[in-house]
């Protein structure tokens, strides 16, 4: 069992772990609609199908990314050949969230082994259910030396984040965020943090409303608002109100019908805490569509908010839910009152026809990613960097970035000896003005 040097023996492992999550793909359905009734097609799109896409892509590419990359030598090591070594960087630890509890626990996960890492795994504690089928298929797929889950809540995270790691992936809140990295500090462990944010949504006077509509109800609604790259809130030109909001009414009915709590492709809210928190939110006085709710079913509709002021209980924090409030601006400064006021968000959302507008948005702010005239969709490029900046995280995965972020980069130049030009050695007299024209040239 050599995963750190056997590129073989990884690629193996991870084969196994595909056909484990093919064969209990039907669980794993199950298993989310049971913890928190995640419909069959999101959990096909969002989860499992995700994670088998980037598990064939890390086994097709996994010897190509392992193997020492050679670089450009300087011309002032000449005659030298340069390389990046891959290392793994040793013992992982992987902490999850509940939101996509099967595939933000499983995607850093064959990142870790394909680099060639020991992994610990925790899941969420909030996704039971999930979690128990996600031990299984690791079990069944590596040994337990090698790959291992520990579940468990805040008191096993800690017992965890006790222990020196040589990297930490973790998924979740801000504040929690805040103490994986103190912990990690003491033994100056590498992280990855993929944290929240408030994702403004900015909607102006060119663009296509209705289709605006139709793709911020799919991003905000999916997984009943609990994603973190769903818009947080809209941002509208003053004028485009009316008729947006109209759209954005005609478009939740028309996905999920007259009365939503019937629909199959709605999710509930993950728990008692977190529908509290959200009904906290709902200034009943405020909305303008949806509102109503289920405690026993931890059951809240898609709910509009129109214009709520950024003192309202809404616009304190990240939503996380299904409740969209519809902000309106009439001048770039109003934008910028509103986006200023929070941290860096985790995604950005622009819908115009305006390139000047659009590109001037992209510029002026920092955002972890984001699309224009879409919604979510830059999650699903594996070329592209998926990751926060400021408080919505640090550190960017997806496709061979995930590879290289739990590999340490190891420079190492191989010198030849069939030439050893006296330059840089002392004495130095008479030296300085060779170096400088040198140095200049280059
Ligand atoms: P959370 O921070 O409460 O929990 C995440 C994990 O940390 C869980 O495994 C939990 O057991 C553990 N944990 C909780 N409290 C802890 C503590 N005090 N000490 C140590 N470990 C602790 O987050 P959550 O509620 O599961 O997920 C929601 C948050 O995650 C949202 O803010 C959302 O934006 C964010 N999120 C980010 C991404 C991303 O990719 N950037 C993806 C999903 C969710």
């Amino acid at each position: 069992m050599d995963y750190k040097n056997d590129i073989k023996y990884r690629k193996e492992t991870l084969k196994k772990l595909l056909f484990n999550i093919q064969k209990y793909e039907d669980l794993i359905i199950k298993a989310l609609y049971d913890d928190f009734k995640k419909p069959a097609f999101e959990a096909v799109l969002t989860e499992t199908n995700y994670v088998i896409s980037e598990l064939k892509n890390t086994i097709k590419n996994i010897s190509k990314w392992a193997r020492p990359e050679r670089v450009f030598p300087s011309i002032l090591n000449f005659p030298s050949t340069d390389y990046i070594y891959k290392e793994p960087y040793g013992n992982v630890l992987i902490i999850a969230p509940w939101n996509y509890p099967f595939q933000l626990a499983l995607c850093p996960l064959i990142s870790a082994v394909s680099a060639g890492n020991k992994v610990v795994l925790k899941p969420s504690e909030l996704t039971p259910n999930t979690s128990t089928i996600i031990a299984k298929i690791i079990e069944k797929s590596f040994h337990i030396n090698h790959v291992e889950v520990i579940q468990g809540g805040i008191e096993v995270s800690d017992k965890l984040l006790a222990k020196r790691w040589d990297y930490i992936f973790f998924t979740g809140s801000v504040t929690v965020g805040k103490i994986i990295a103190k912990a990690a500090a003491e033994n100056l462990t590498p992280i990855t943090l993929e944290l929240g944010g408030k994702n403004p949504c900015i909607i102006d006077e060119t663009a296509d409303l209705k289709l605006a509509a139709k793709r911020i109800v799919w991003g905000k609604f999916i997984n009943a608002g609990q994603t973190c790259i769903a818009p947080d809130y809209i941002l509208i030109q003053k004028s485009m109100k009316i008729n947006f909001i109209t759209f954005l009414i005609e478009e939740i009915v028309q996905a999920y019908g007259k009365k939503p709590e019937k629909s199959p492709d709605y999710a509930r809210i993950i728990n008692t805490k977190n529908w509290l928190r959200l009904m906290s939110m709902i200034e009943p006085e405020k909305v303008i569509f949806g509102g109503e709710s289920n405690a026993n079913e931890f059951y809240i509709a898609p709910t509009l908010v129109e214009e709520p002021g950024l003192e309202s209980p809404v616009m304190q924090e990240e939503i996380f839910g299904p409740i969209l409030p519809v902000l309106i601006y009439e001048s770039e400064s109003d934008i910028d009152k509103v986006i200023s006021k929070y941290e860096k968000p985790l995604a950005f959302y622009i819908f115009s026809e305006n390139d000047s507008f659009t590109k001037k948005m992209i510029l002026k702010y920092s955002f972890g990613g984001g699309c224009i005239n879409d919604t979510l969709i830059h999650f699903s490029n594996k070329r592209l960097p998926f990751g926060g900046v400021g408080h919505s995280g640090i550190g960017a995965y997806h496709g061979k970035l995930s590879f290289d972020i739990f590999s340490h980069h190891k420079a190492v130049v191989k010198k030849a000896n069939w030439l050893d030009l006296p330059m840089r050695y002392a004495p130095y007299k008479d030296k300085l003005k060779s170096i400088k024209r040198l140095l200049d040239w280059m």
